[in-house]
């Protein structure tokens, strides 16, 4: 059986390039209890793909182990045809796989301007040594004042970091890793903990970033799911429950009990 080949995937080149990201029976296992079994994930170039499901589904897990923060306990992960199941999590960036960063990571008492100039910088350091110019420098705050417009933030570039809301700070923490120019994100809960003043105006922005790249985000606003996914992964205790469309995943009598039983589990 196909399935069981465990490097199928890479020996199959029409899959590789349908689908930008892939698991293969990936797990992970805390003494004894899977968190996440046998896993098979497949995320399509182009598309913002959901990972849904109810408390303890193991979302987390699964977007740890494909950030690479939790090793993997068995299992593969394919990453544009690279197997990257044992890839440190600071090589993916190089790679074009980007993630959110923590709001952690962006600096409070810095402008807006000055975090994603940063964070450009910081590419560039990577691959050219003389970016400290200071005529270099001005092309970096011309690129980190279009990141800025991208991601709705322009009038607030010289304010600090600290004086923004939480919603606009997820926006300049996606300006921040948009300067990365990843070719797939990784976002988990993007939403959590947003106003509602501000929901609609960061999907809007995910919404955008997905037409040009693969957003992969752990999502619990289903609303938002509904609106700006193309598609959606179940999971429950562990397992994949269902795949589709929002509408045809949310309709499925599987799902809806899952997410009934959710209080009381
Ligand atoms: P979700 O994000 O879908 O709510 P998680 O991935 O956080 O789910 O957790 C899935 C299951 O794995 C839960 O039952 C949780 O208690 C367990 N789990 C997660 N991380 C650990 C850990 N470090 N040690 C032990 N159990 C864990
Ligand atoms: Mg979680």
């Amino acid at each position: 059986m196909q399935r069981d080949e465990p490097d199928h995937l890479i020996k199959n080149p029409e899959m590789k390039q349908d689908f930008i990201l892939q698991t293969h029976r990936l797990s992970r296992e805390f003494g004894g209890f899977f968190a996440v079994k046998d896993v098979d994930l497949r995320v399509r170039r182009g598309t913002i793909h959901a990972l849904i499901g109810p408390n303890g589904a193991g979302k987390s897990t699964c977007f740890n182990l494909l950030t690479r923060f939790l090793p993997a306990t068995s299992g593969q992960i394919l990453y544009d045809g690279c197997d990257i199941t044992r890839t440190s999590p600071s090589a993916l960036p190089g790679m074009g796989l980007g993630r959110s960063f923590q709001i952690s990571s962006i600096f409070p008492h810095l402008t807006l301007l000055e975090n994603v100039r940063v964070a450009l910088q910081r590419k560039a350091n990577t691959q050219y040594r003389f970016w400290q110019r200071s005529r270099t420098l001005r092309v970096f705050d011309d690129r980190a004042m279009s990141l800025l417009e991208s991601v709705g933030l322009a009038d607030y570039a010289k304010r600090r970091a600290v004086e923004l809301s939480y919603g606009r700070r997820r926006a300049l923490e996606l300006a921040t890793t948009l300067a990365l120019d990843p070719t797939m994100l990784l976002l988990d809960e993007p939403m959590a903990g947003v106003g509602h003043e501000d929901i609609g105006r960061l999907a809007a922005l995910i919404g955008d970033i997905g037409r040009a790249r693969t957003v992969l985000m752990v999502e619990h606003n289903l609303d938002v799911v509904a609106d700006i996914c193309n598609q959606v992964t179940v999971m429950r205790r562990g397992e994949i429950l269902a795949e589709g469309c929002y509408d045809e995943v949310s309709k499925n009598p599987l799902v809806i009990s899952a997410y009934m039983g959710e209080d009381h589990e």
